[in-house]
């Protein structure tokens, strides 16, 4: 049974289609009403400073506590999501949550720079995704400055003449804008510079082979050079070593994020790991 070997993921074996189409009713149906019991939780992942490993933001990730298979990650749910539609209402719980998150810390003055929350193309372009946006903000109280959308590569691909229209919508909110994956879906950066972003993530598929890597080494310098002279703020995703570090400061890549800084933590460790940052730069200053 591919719940019981799969442990805290859904595996596909090829067992015939009903096999697959029965899990993936049973899913849709528990996810649903993980969403109604709050069984879906936000960790969060510093986005840092390349060289002084400063936070300067959080990316905000959604992990489901399901009752008997433990954790699950959203790479085994959220396409689910997107084809049930289930991801419209998990998208705003996630939202709404990571905004009263950043409402509540920045009430208590720690210093989280912005968050970073994930949308899924299907939430982007439905005609009421800026109100729902802009409701939740006013609900929260939380100053649109402190709160970046990340979007994936592929999906502004998608969008076409549409992009402008409804990325400029978004931007109008005084939000900031974050291409996710970037160099994994065959965009040009010519095309990226008539788009409202200021960030670039580089994808960590790229990040893995620095800084031995020929082809590797050169993707992620022609980005971050492009990038830095278009204007974005580039940030490699998935850093893992002082190697790659080293090579990104080389490069001018000044934003960065992976497991050498942090893995995603639960809220209560994002707390302990902020106010020790501040009490460094505050003593060392
Ligand atoms: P992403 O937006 O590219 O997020 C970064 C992923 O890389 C996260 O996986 C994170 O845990 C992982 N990661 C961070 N640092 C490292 C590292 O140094 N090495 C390695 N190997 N991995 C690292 P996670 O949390 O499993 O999320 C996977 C994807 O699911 C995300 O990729 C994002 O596309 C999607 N996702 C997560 N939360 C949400 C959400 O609330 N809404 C939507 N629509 N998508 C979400
Ligand atoms: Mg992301
Ligand atoms: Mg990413
Ligand atoms: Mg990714």
């Amino acid at each position: 049974q591919a719940r019981e070997a799969g442990g805290n993921t859904y595996r596909h074996y090829a067992r015939g289609l009903t096999d697959y189409a029965r899990e993936r009713v049973t899913m849709s149906s528990e996810l649903n009403r993980a969403i109604e019991r709050d069984e879906l939780q936000l960790h969060y992942q510093p986005l840092v400073d390349t060289a002084s490993s400063r936070v300067t933001g959080l990316e905000v990730l959604v992990r489901w506590q399901h009752p008997e298979r433990g954790m699950v990650l959203p790479d085994s749910f959220i396409r689910l999501a997107e084809e049930t539609g289930l991801i419209i209402p998990l998208g705003a719980w996630v939202l709404r949550h990571a905004c009263l998150q950043a409402r509540e810390w920045e009430a208590a003055g720690i210093p989280f720079g912005r968050i970073a929350v994930n949308v899924s193309g299907v939430q982007i372009q439905r005609s009421d995704f800026a109100r729902t946006l802009e409701s939740i903000l006013h609900e929260t109280g939380l100053g649109a400055e402190r709160l970046e959308l990340e979007l994936t590569e592929t999906f502004v691909m998608d969008l076409r003449e549409d992009a402008q229209q409804l990325l400029g919508d978004l931007k109008d909110l005084g939000i900031a804008l974050a291409m996710d994956d970037f160099g994994t879906g065959y965009s040009s950066l010519a095309y990226l510079k008539g788009l409202p972003f200021d960030t670039l993530k580089i994808d960590r598929s790229f990040i893995g082979g620095l800084p031995d890597d020929p082809a590797s080494a050169a993707i992620v310098t022609a980005i971050t050079t492009l990038g830095n002279s278009l204007g974005f703020e580039v940030l490699a995703e998935g850093v893992e070593t002082q190697a790659q570090r080293r090579f990104l400061i080389g490069v001018g890549c000044r934003r960065a994020q992976g497991y050498l800084f942090s893995p995603p933590v639960a809220p209560e460790a994002v707390v302990r790991l902020l106010t020790r940052a501040a009490r460094h730069a505050t003593s060392s200053s």
